[in-house]
């Protein structure tokens, strides 16, 4: 249930209407936005107990929500979210972020070079996975704390805001200590354990789409963190499993415009995991920023077939300061705000 209350409200009405929520046994969560202050009520709904916060001083209107996500859903906040990533950035709200790095942190000197490269080509995030989850046990599983520790002082050394996976609840600590947003990867989507130990930080956590992840499992998953306190949530449409074989995921365009009409959560489009193929990475960037995404994920790689991982959709520098120029093309004639992604002058 939710519940507006009005901008005449006196002061203490809110309160009073929390207490209310509390003495009925619920949970009340705060949305205060620029124009009105909401209230979520977290607990079962009952027609009786919406008569009755309905005639608290205070309060303008009471409604039934009619999704099982609730602090996530678009009737809970009508205003975009836009989350404060660190070093200036925000995701979230009109303003185009773009994530990009090497799919792996390999050594040191990689990490550094890679991140001069995305952010001399308008990038303003850095990515680099340092816990990696692959399908077979034998391959390149990441360097691990020493590959964020390299990850954080790229990022330090070019300003720039890193991102990096968190696949356990025992590496929390180490993971937040240097990363500003946490990756929770598709595999781990409904790991809820690991969601609520993300949902009790206040860091920016970046919430992967599962291989099969439906629409609604993907808002609910988000709605654990947020139900935790945190409500620094970003969504990633990362391709899903389909029958299709021809390329490694299918990137699912029809989920960025869906889930922005059913969420005021912030959605970045991953064309490098959507597609697995280099070629057609940038097509698809296109295609997610016309549809409405707040950002992109993209794999950068010096030498793509030498990578440790994911080389073949991952861009050449070239490549990806060509994505750069044609992305911020379409943003600008669908009325996107580039200004926080520096596309180097002249390209547009
Ligand atoms: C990644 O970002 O490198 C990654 C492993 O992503 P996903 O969880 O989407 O497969
Ligand atoms: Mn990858």
């Amino acid at each position: 249930m939710i519940i507006v209350v009005s901008p005449e409200a006196a002061p203490g009405d809110i309160d009073h209407i929390v207490a209310r929520i509390e003495e009925s046994g619920r949970q009340a969560h705060l949305s205060v936005g620029a124009e009105r202050t909401i209230i979520g009520v977290i607990g079962s709904d009952s027609p009786e107990l919406l008569d009755t916060f309905l005639v608290l001083p205070g309060v303008e209107s009471v409604h039934q929500v009619t999704k099982p996500y609730r602090l996530v859903s678009r009737e809970f906040r009508g205003d975009d979210t836009v989350i404060e990533v660190g070093h200036g950035v925000t995701v979230g709200g009109g303003e185009l972020a773009v994530m990009a790095g090497p799919c792996s942190i390999e050594n040191e000197e990689h990490i550094f070079e890679s991140a001069q490269a995305v952010k001399a080509a308008g990038a303003n995030i850095l990515r680099g996975g340092a816990y990696k989850p692959r399908s077979s046990p034998y391959a390149f599983r990441g360097l691990g704390e020493v590959g964020l520790r390299y990850l954080a002082a790229a990022g330090r050394e070019l300003d720039m805001p890193v991102i990096t996976e968190l696949m356990s609840t025992s590496e929390i600590d180490v993971v937040c200590e240097y990363t500003d947003i946490i990756q929770i990867g598709a595999r781990n989507m409904q790991n809820f354990m690991l969601l609520d130990a993300v949902g009790k930080t206040r860091k920016p956590v970046m919430l992967k789409r599962a291989l099969s992840g439906q629409i609604e499992e993907w808002l609910l998953a988000a709605e654990y963190i947020v139900a935790q306190g945190n409500p620094n949530v970003i969504l990633c449409e990362r391709g899903i499993r389909t029958f299709e074989t021809a390329y490694r995921n299918t990137f699912d365009i029809n989920a960025i415009p869906l889930v922005k009409e059913l969420s005021h959560l912030p959605v970045i489009a991953d064309p490098s995991h959507g597609t697995g193929k280099f070629g057609l990475v940038e097509p698809v960037a296109k295609g997610a920023i016309a549809a409405g995404a707040d950002g992109l994920m993209i794999e950068v790689h010096d030498r793509p077939d030498h990578a440790l991982s994911d080389g073949a959709q991952s861009l050449t520098y070239e490549r990806f300061a060509g994505l750069m120029r044609s992305v911020a093309q379409v943003a600008a004639a669908v009325g996107r705000d580039i200004s926080a992604v520096g596309v180097a002058a002249g390209a547009r």
